[in-house]
């Protein structure tokens, strides 16, 4: 009998394939030229691929700094051992500061009031000696940052209290990934101009300043500076179609199921709920279990298609929360636990992330984070399996049936 403990897989699962992320890396090692440091975005669970193995992997392909949106984030990368530099780049409450510092979580931040919060956290006294911030700078997103005209006064009441280490200063790109590339040349003479102001009455020499995105550091070395923080890219999906990826970059993440159930359609059958698909002629189908609470989006039904034995296969009907139906493409013997390629290539029938993204109007950015926790990842490497993760619980590959 097997062990209780082992981990048997659902048929839906992500493949993460490491090699092909550590590959991304070096790709932007290629074109990023030292010393300017890699920082890996692995905020929102690593856009959905597992962030705890896509940082040791990206930490051991060549970046030095990690990026995530929320303290639990930072934190949970500490709790797996993670000692990098991690900054979190998104706007924190008051309340979560000291767990922060205690952690040695850097954080972005744009008002006094914030870092005279960090200050009286740093009194604390199981923190590092000091607490490491990065000045965010709005130069034209109007989302989160001081005003450039509030950035000489920021920066004095950072550098002047020796609980504090002004670690970075940044700014944001709005249209980083737009084929005009004018509004991003402004924001960045709005960061020079906010960085020659200072440069006068304090040593920027040991700050580390960032501007780029994937898109910025895709396009141009005009947005290097000291670092650049890359997300999408890493994960090999484009920003947009007008910033296309480099030679060597390819998708880390595709998504497979098997044929749970193989449906004969007779002329006139209705599918799913509200029997939106009608049968026109006799017809295979296969239930997959996938649906909307994996994150394959309901705008889907009827829509997408799935790849099986190399072809397409529609989807049919409406996509449930749990199970979609999909037309077999004819003359193919595809039988129960047939392998089903959700997201992949066009070689498998299967539409990439873009692609499928484009189908439910929105961006490959919000459907690999729509990724749901229950859909287990399989991390490959070395076409070997090394860990799987579901429901947030990373385990060994010797643990996985
Ligand atoms: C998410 C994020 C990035 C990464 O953006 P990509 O477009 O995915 O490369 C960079 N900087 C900040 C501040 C971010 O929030």
């Amino acid at each position: 009998m097997s062990d209780p403990s082992e981990l048997a897989l659902r048929s839906t699962r992500a493949i993460v394939d490491l090699d092909a992320l550590a590959g991304n890396i070096r790709a932007f090692r290629r074109i990023v030229p030292e010393p300017v440091r890699l920082m890996a975005v692995v905020k929102a669970n690593a856009y959905g691929h597992g962030a705890v193995m896509v940082a040791r992997t990206v930490l051991a392909g060549g970046a030095s700094h990690l990026g995530v949106a929320t303290v639990a984030e930072g934190v949970q990368l500490r709790a797996a051992g993670v000692s990098a530099p991690i900054l979190v780049l998104g706007p924190v409450a008051a309340s979560e500061v000291r767990q922060a510092v205690c952690h040695d979580l850097a954080l972005a931040v744009g008002s006094a009031d914030l870092i005279d919060d960090v200050s009286a956290a740093s009194h604390h006294k199981t923190s590092p000696a000091v607490a490491r911030l990065h000045l965010k700078v709005d130069t034209g997103m109007r989302r989160f940052g001081c005003m450039p005209a509030e950035v000489s006064s920021l920066v004095k009441r950072i550098v002047s209290d020796p609980l504090l280490d002004l670690e970075g200063i940044f700014t944001h790109f709005a249209c980083a990934d737009e084929a005009n590339e004018r509004p991003t040349i402004a924001q960045r003479a709005e960061f020079d101009a906010s960085l020659a102001k200072i440069a006068a009455d304090f040593d920027l020499g040991k700050v580390i300043r960032h501007v780029a995105n994937s898109a910025a550091t895709l396009r141009s070395r005009d947005y290097d500076y000291d670092m650049v923080r890359l997300g999408i890219a890493i994960y090999g999906a484009a920003p947009s179609a007008d910033v296309p990826l480099v030679d060597g970059m390819r998708p880390v993440m595709s998504l497979v199921s098997r044929v749970a159930r193989v449906i004969q359609l007779a002329a006139g059958d209705r599918v799913s709920y509200g029997g939106t698909y009608v049968a026109t002629a006799d017809e295979r189908a296969a239930l997959v279990p996938i649906g909307y609470a994996d994150g394959y989006p309901r705008g889907l039904s009827n829509r997408a298609w799935m790849g099986v034995a190399g072809a397409r296969a529609p989807v049919r009907g409406r996509v449930c929360m749990d199970q979609t139906v999909i037309g077999l493409p004819p003359g193919r013997a595809i039988d129960v636990g047939n392998d089903v390629v959700v997201v992949g290539s066009a070689r498998m029938g299967a539409p990439s992330w873009d692609g499928l993204a484009r189908l439910s109007g929105t961006i490959a950015y919000e459907m690999v984070t729509g990724i749901a926790t229950r859909v287990p990842r399989v991390f490959v490497q070395g076409s070997m399996v090394v860990a799987t993760e579901c429901l947030g619980e990373l385990r060994a590959a010797d643990d996985v049936l």
